[in-house]
């Protein structure tokens, strides 16, 4: 009888011990870096100070670590490999080191989440990898001024958009075109794009018409491109944070060594 009582004594504690290290060990769950710059147009670092605010805000209860970084040399080997994802604000790499090491940490299963200006590339831009992994778009053209727009939801069951009506609108941006739509790449999957009702879209800069994708995955890597990120009213629309988070989380989900969110 006692010797019953003083093993479920003992059952207990152990039970008690191993939730205990067990949830421990559960938070945070994965963790982030988040690049951006202060040194670039005004309307770019708006979004990306709100964007902070808003990932910030998510980490309540300690989720995940979103750490923040204004030096793009920190996009290193040694800095980058105990991150889950690196976000790209309002900014891109640019020196040799930086270039390589992006490419490095994509080619071994990183995740990345790029807004607006991060897939920013033009004639000019002298590495073809980046413009492969956007799916071969060039930066064309752009509307002005910031516009509400017409979002078309391409696909309904991806996990991204799956939560999302048909089309909605979307708070003010400036919409980028890119040529050849990265639509054209077999490995690109486009997930939300400009409706067509919106051309021509514009009142300065104006694109008349064209396929003009907006959400889109390289299905060859762990990354998601939005081409919202320009001023103050990315995240005043429920529905675009919906997809926002809903995007954010999928690329974490994705890590091939481990979902974080599987218990
Ligand atoms: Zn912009």
């Amino acid at each position: 009888m006692k010797n019953t009582f003083y093993k479920q004594l003992l059952l207990g504690l152990v039970l008690i011990l191993f939730t205990t290290t067990t949830l421990k060990a559960q938070y945070p769950r994965f963790k982030v870096l988040a690049f951006y710059s202060k040194e670039v147009e005004s309307a770019h670092v708006t979004f990306a100070n709100d964007a902070i605010k808003f990932f910030k805000d998510l980490t309540i209860g300690k989720t995940f670590v979103f750490d923040l970084t204004t030096n793009m040399d920190d996009m290193n080997d040694e800095k980058v490999k105990d991150y889950q994802l690196v976000m790209m604000l309002n900014d891109f790499p640019t020196s040799e080191a930086q270039k390589l090491a992006f490419q490095k940490y994509m080619e071994n299963g990183g995740g990345w989440m790029g807004f607006h200006v991060a897939a920013y590339n033009d004639r000019t831009t002298q590495w073809p990898w980046f413009v492969d992994f956007l799916g071969g778009g060039v930066f064309d053209r752009n509307s002005w001024p910031p516009l509400p727009a017409k979002l078309n939801v391409e696909d309904t069951k991806h996990p991204i958009t799956k939560a999302l009506p048909k089309t909605f609108i979307a708070p003010a941006n400036e919409w980028y075109q890119w040529k050849p739509s990265p639509r054209e790449r077999k490995n690109v999957k486009v997930l939300v794009s400009l409706s067509q009702d919106n051309y021509p879209l514009g009142l300065k800069d104006i694109l008349p018409g064209g396929d003009t994708p907006v959400v889109w995955t390289n299905t060859d890597y762990r990354m998601i491109y939005l081409n919202m990120g320009h001023g103050s009213e990315i995240f005043k629309d429920a529905t675009q944070n919906k997809l926002i988070i809903d995007a954010f989380r999928w690329v974490v989900a994705s890590d091939k060594k481990r979902n974080v969110f599987n218990r």
